[in-house]
């Protein structure tokens, strides 16, 4: 059944205050089993959506025996096919190991401002009170954060004094071992992308709007595609047509499916529900779904996120959830990382446009304020800028080693 043009629509009663609509969600033909289109990951064409359908219907989905149906969704009994997706070539994106190491120029133009005013202040003739003070003042304008900032400013001033050293490769040494230990090395920083036995990794990412999250779900779908895992994405944003059009155009460029609908304000919760499913009758290593990041209130948020979780682990846990946050707005983006961590429980934080900004000790200001490892960073508008983060790269980066 699964080789046929399969075009399965769900319709879904949105719940919810009795405003019920109708969305339906479509997939198109897989590519991969056209002639011509083949794709390193096993996992080409794009799914398309169609306008909803007008009274459709309410029998059970039949896709997969077994298979959970959260009781809002339906099936229709229309099937139509979407017109198939201009062909190109696929992009064959490079794998993700040592990405930061290549990027490291970027990383070391926006950072290493900060490393040689810090250098500088401690290589001077004096390291009195007020050198220290305005080493610590420094990491501050670094978003580092005051405790971590005083913290590390008091372990090297007590470093320096027993090493009774000035040299300036020593001094350098310890500064390079202090912020590394801020930016906590031992940290886990993997991300749960693989499959495991008969389900898909299922990778939730949330984050405010204009963070770049979906930037980043589409180039975490290159990045995986280029380490040969085969992926799928669900646009949950449901909110702005044109990020399910965005989402939609990565996924294109590599050959990764995008479950969406094509109706504003439809139910996100359906459509991740419908993009993991999917994932498990494709045996997809890794579905991403891409959320709405609308910060109105903090229980809409919680509400809206928790439902999205728990249909998902209808079918299969949800190994990360992965906060998009932007590194050049400082307070507002830890602000942002608080209401986030509140409202749900967050594996790891996607820290992006690090390349527009200075601010590096955000990195460290973020991990402590909510207690979970940055994993990735994004260092550019290219599709391959997004890098899993390496503490010891990004301290060389600063201090221009
Ligand atoms: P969303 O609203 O959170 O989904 O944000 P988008 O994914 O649409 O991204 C907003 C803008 O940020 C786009 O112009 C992206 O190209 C840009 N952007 C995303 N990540 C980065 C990054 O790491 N560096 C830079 N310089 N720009 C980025």
């Amino acid at each position: 059944m699964e080789e046929a043009l399969i075009i399965a629509g769900i319709v879904i009663v949105a719940g919810g205050g009795g405003t019920a609509g109708l969305v339906a969600l479509f997939r198109s033909r897989r590519r991969s089993a056209e002639p011509g289109s083949p794709g390193p990951t096993g996992t080409t064409g794009t799914t398309t959506a169609e306008p909803p359908a007008a009274s459709t219907t309410t029998a059970p989905p039949e896709a997969r025996p077994g298979a959970v149906t959260p009781p809002d969704l339906t099936v229709p009994d229309h099937v139509a096919e979407p017109a198939a997706p201009p062909a190109r070539p696929l992009d064959q994106p490079p794998p993700s190991a040592g990405r930061l190491a290549r990027l490291r120029g970027r990383l070391a133009r926006s950072q290493s401002a900060l490393g040689s005013v810090l250098l500088n202040l401690l290589s001077g003739a004096t390291l009195d009170d007020q050198t220290w003070e305005e080493i610590e003042d420094t990491l501050i304008t670094a978003d580092m954060g005051v405790a971590p900032a005083q913290q590390l400013v008091a372990q090297l001033r007590t470093e320096v004094k027993v090493a009774g050293t000035r040299d300036p490769a020593e001094v350098k040494a310890l500064l390079r071992a202090d912020l590394l230990a801020q930016l906590g090395p031992d940290l886990d920083r993997t991300l749960h992308t693989q499959r495991h036995g008969n389900r898909p990794a299922v990778v939730l990412v949330v984050g405010v709007n204009g963070t770049g999250k979906t930037t980043a779900c589409g180039r975490l779908a290159r990045a995986l595609i280029g380490d040969g895992q085969t992926v799928l994405l669900g646009a949950a944003d449901t909110f702005r047509a044109a990020a399910a059009d965005q989402l939609q155009t990565w996924g294109d460029r590599v050959g990764a499916e995008t479950v969406r609908s094509d109706r504003e304000g439809a139910d996100p919760a359906s459509v991740a529900f419908t993009a993991v499913n999917e994932g498990i009758d494709r045996r997809i290593d890794t579905v991403i779904v891409d959320t709405a990041g609308r910060l109105h209130t903090k229980t809409g948020l919680m509400d809206e996120l928790g439902k999205i979780k728990r249909v998902i682990e209808k079918q299969a846990p949800v190994d990360e959830v992965l906060l998009v946050l932007d590194a050049t707005t400082g307070q507002n983006g830890l602000r942002q990382a608080r209401v986030f961590a509140e409202v749900t429980d967050i594996t790891g934080i996607i820290l992006t446009k690090l390349d527009g900004t200075a601010k590096g000790g955000i990195v460290i200001a973020v991990q402590r304020e909510i207690g979970v490892p940055v994993k990735l960073v994004g260092l550019g508008e290219g599709p391959d800028d997004l890098a899993p983060f390496d503490p010891e790269v990004f301290v060389d980066a600063i201090l221009g080693d």
